[in-house]
């Protein structure tokens, strides 16, 4: 079995806003940042492995 804690590192992203690391439900295609509540459109390239694409413009808080 592979490395399970690499497998789980991938699966997490970090906020580009405040750098929080935070894990998205798999599947997710996006997800709210528990430090700063900025949300993030997400790339999962993998069933365990996530990116961040970019900031949901729209939901940007004021
Ligand atoms: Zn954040």
């Amino acid at each position: 079995m592979p490395n399970a804690d690499a497998e789980k590192r991938k699966a997490q992203v970090r906020c580009l806003n405040c750098f929080e690391r935070f894990f998205p439900e798999p599947g997710q295609a996006q997800a709210r940042c528990p430090g700063c509540s900025m949300e993030w459109r997400l790339t999962w390239t993998g069933p365990h492995s996530v990116k961040v694409r970019g900031p949901v413009w729209d939901k940007i808080p004021r």
